[in-house]
């Protein structure tokens, strides 16, 4: 940092101001993560000067035996990791992943059953203004009354609209996702099942939620969210269909991958191979349930009315504040969430009447089920007692992160 400010004053002094930022500000944002500072430096090293376009062993540049182990260690640690026959380490992201998965599975115009955006769904999973809506025949699925995914309804859809393919996984849903009976819904269809499971691979790795991989023909997920790696995406699937994922990333969607990412990558994959990496997911379950008995204690409602996972949504109408503004609010008092739809959204998707909390990032910094308890009560605060009170607040948010201090 300091060496990127000597060189480059400009550019140096944002790079501070973050590194600043993330320190003074109770991180709540459900798909962000501190990394190690191994996976930063492998991040920042020499391999981003090298041309791999292809895959270890059949390249297309000279040069390439190193970055050739690097990119093996990372897909067998993620063969080992996950259980999984195959995986594809070089998508840029998690959209570039689930690019190429429709790419190797279905032909443009087919029908694809996803969840609805605006029920927890991501963009890529059929919104219309996706390369996923636009080239697929989209049908969506959402939540039923209890906040829930309506099973029944997906089998009703699947019968009736016949897709290529089924793809489950989502942004904002905190229960845990039934893969097998999406995966038998998907056989009674003959359809292919494709997860996307970015916010919950970390879960998924250490057996806190069920794994998808012996249910759905492919898997996707990003890199950086629970997992606790650096920013990218990662695709996993059955030998049988190596081949075509293999190609839909390169040549079909991707030119060289990012092999100082893959790096990284592959230091974060050696991380959660260790028993330690258990334990953190476990505290992710309990700060994301103290931080729901909280809320909840404190007069907010919650879609589904709590969380098996690392988050929350958070309805704020009995609070009379939108999501927009709490996330104005919490952000002035040093607490970093998202405005978030919530099921049947009265406002409109840029105000919202929720936001969506997790605790991926604050239980890596090493809060721990008081400091949620309290984190609760300052965002009741926030929604229903601001004005004046922002000082108060913020000393409150600075007791806390000054116990954990970050990347001393
Ligand atoms: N899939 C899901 C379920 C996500 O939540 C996200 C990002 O939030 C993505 C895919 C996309 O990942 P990226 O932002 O790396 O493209």
């Amino acid at each position: 940092m300091d060496f990127v400010a000597a060189h480059d004053p400009a550019v140096g002094e944002a790079i501070r101001a973050e590194y600043e930022r993330q320190r003074r500000n109770i991180e709540l944002i459900a798909s962000e993560n501190f990394v190690s500072e191994a996976v930063l430096a492998a991040a920042g090293s020499v391999l981003t000067n090298k041309y791999a376009e292809g895959y270890p062993g059949k390249r297309y540049y000279g040069g390439c035996q190193c970055v050739d182990v690097v990119e093996n260690i990372a897909r067998e640690r993620a063969c080992q990791l996950f259980g999984a026959d195959h995986a594809n380490v070089q998508p840029h992201s998690g959209a570039q992943a689930n690019y190429a998965v429709y790419q190797a599975l279905c032909q443009t115009g087919d029908t694809v059953l996803g969840m609805d955006l605006a029920n927890g769904g991501h963009l890529t999973h059929g919104s219309p203004v996706n390369f996923s809506g636009k080239n697929y025949n989209i049908i969506s699925y959402g939540l039923n009354d209890r906040g829930y995914i309506d099973y029944d309804q997906v089998r009703d859809l699947a019968k009736k609209h016949k897709p290529r393919m089924i793809l489950a996984g989502a942004s904002a849903y905190p229960r845990i996702i039934d893969f097998k009976t999406f995966a038998d819904i998907a056989h009674e269809v003959g359809a292919y099942f494709f997860v996307d499971m970015a916010h919950i691979a970390g879960l998924v790795a250490t057996g806190l939620h069920p794994s998808p991989v012996p249910y759905a023909d492919v898997v996707s997920t990003t890199t950086h969210k629970t997992l606790r790696g650096p920013r990218g995406g990662m695709i996993l699937c059955k030998e049988e269909l190596a081949k075509k994922i293999d190609s839909a990333i390169f040549p079909g969607s991707q030119g060289g991958p990012l092999e100082h990412i893959i790096a990284a990558k592959a230091v974060a994959l050696g991380e959660a191979l260790k028993p330690e990496f258990k334990t953190y997911q476990q505290q992710i379950i309990k700060n994301a349930s103290a931080l729901a008995q909280s809320l909840m204690h404190e007069g907010f409602d919650l879609v589904s009315g709590g969380t098996d996972n690392h988050l929350m949504l958070v309805d704020l109408r009995r609070a009379g504040v939108t999501g927009k503004e709490l996330e104005h609010r919490l952000d002035e008092v040093n607490i970093t969430v998202n405005k978030n739809a919530i099921p049947n959204d009265p406002q409109k998707p840029f105000v919202t009447s929720g936001i969506r909390v997790g605790t991926p990032a604050a239980t890596t910094r090493g809060l721990k089920e008081e400091d949620m308890t309290l984190i609760g009560k300052l965002i009741w605060r926030a929604a229903t007692d601001f004005e004046g009170n922002q000082d108060e607040l913020r000393a409150a948010v600075a007791s806390i992160t000054e116990k954990y201090p970050l990347y001393e």
